[in-house]
């Protein structure tokens, strides 16, 4: 007579679950996910994987960090399915809007003015080469367009600032997710994005909180915090996310992805980078991150952020085809496509389309699950006219 198997028995089966102790001794290793612990007046609470979450502990994290790397992408994988559909990539498109010149001393980028390196300070760029690179990204497969400008803040750039909300409202216009990286942003500018049209906004942690100083000392980790707050506020999505290969320990990797998961919501959008060392920044020689480390910052944070877009970020081009497949496989659901990204070399559509298919995969289509495509009317008009 076959056994009777208990209703909580076959969930604990088909979903990882924190629930019973025998079931994680039985797996012989730390796969569970250690739950608050309990103290006067807090009652023990037991979390699922695939569950939402802005209570983490940075040692459950750093647990998940540390377990035994196949296991931790199976269980990234097995959350990635509750919260996507794990047979689509989004594919994304980032253009340098003004490049150079900037006052910020980041010790990896090439645009600080403080380094000398190759990349030559330009103005912000025109309208109507922006949307002509928007055009030929949306009709390549990308779904989402993102522009970065390389300076501090807004501070003092009025009619720049114009010119970008007009180019927010334009891309917009054409059906694609807008992603703006402009520096520090004060609310009142947050307010004006939205209304312009903007889908997100990129500000990156880079690393975690101790580290930070040792990578940038011209704008604070709280300055960045209040820009993320002030995006938040505004109804914009966050993008938020950091770099590997700055010199970090796994301590940081796992201390980035703990202040990300205790936002009181997690970005809607989670960059994973690695450093393409640049020769005149401080970080030129640099060890290349292994890709262990990479698959390893992407699985946790799958797991502890199940329902953000992971993006594959620069350093891509680094990895082979099934390096890429396994980061896939551990959760990253986005990649950047086209021909440079930012001042570092990135794959092009025809190669990643030809890879994506090879693997079963297909880009993910714009606001697919999110949000609407509507703009108000006024907006798209007010923009055309403007430009024209
Ligand atoms: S990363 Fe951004 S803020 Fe930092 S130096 Fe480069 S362009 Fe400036």
């Amino acid at each position: 007579m076959a056994a009777k198997i208990a209703p909580k028995a076959i969930s604990a089966i088909s979903r990882p679950s924190t629930i019973a102790p025998a079931l994680r001794n039985a797996r012989g290793h730390a796969a569970a996910v250690e739950p608050p612990a309990p103290g006067p007046g807090v009652a023990r609470a037991y979390y699922r994987d695939g569950d939402v979450r802005t209570n983490w502990r940075r040692s459950e994290i750093q647990k998940i960090f540390d377990g035994p790397l196949m296991e931790t992408i199976f269980r990234a994988a097995t959350v990635h399915r509750m919260h996507h559909d794990a047979s689509r990539i989004q594919m994304c498109t980032l253009m340098n809007i003004k490049t150079g010149g900037c006052s910020e001393d980041c010790k990896y980028c090439s645009q600080s003015s403080r380094y000398s390196t190759e990349t030559k300070a330009t103005r912000l760029v025109d309208i109507e080469p922006v949307l002509e690179a928007a055009r030929q990204a949306k009709a390549n497969g990308s779904t989402r367009f993102c522009m970065g400008a390389a300076w501090r803040d807004l501070a003092g750039r009025k009619s720049g600032f114009e010119k970008i909300l007009k180019m927010v409202t334009e891309v917009r216009g054409m059906g694609m997710e807008v992603c703006t990286t402009l520096g520090m942003l004060s609310p009142e500018q947050a307010k004006r994005l939205k209304e312009a049209g903007l889908s997100a906004y990129n500000h990156n942690l880079d690393t975690s909180r101790e580290f930070y100083p040792e990578v940038i000392s011209t704008r604070s980790y709280d300055e960045r915090l209040a820009t993320i707050e002030a995006v938040r506020q505004a109804g914009i999505s966050v993008c938020s996310g950091g770099i590997l290969g700055l010199g970090e320990k796994d301590e940081d990797r796992v201390g980035l992805i703990h202040e990300v998961s205790r936002m009181p919501a997690h970005p809607e959008s989670f960059p994973v980078n690695t450093l393409v060392p640049i020769e005149g920044t401080p970080l030129e020689k640099n060890d290349p991150v292994e890709v262990h480390t990479v698959l390893r910052t992407i699985a946790t944070a799958r797991i502890v952020l199940p329902n953000t877009i992971i993006r594959l970020a620069a350093g891509r081009h680094t990895f082979s085809e099934t390096e890429q497949a396994m980061a896939f496989m551990a959760g990253a659901n986005a990649i950047f496509t086209g021909e440079r990204m930012l001042t570092t070399p990135c794959s092009g559509w025809d190669e990643d389309k030809s890879m994506l298919g090879r693997w079963g995969l297909r880009g993910q289509r714009s606001f697919e699950d999110q949000e609407s495509l509507e703009i108000p009317q006024a907006q798209t008009e007010a923009a055309v006219s403007a430009t024209a």
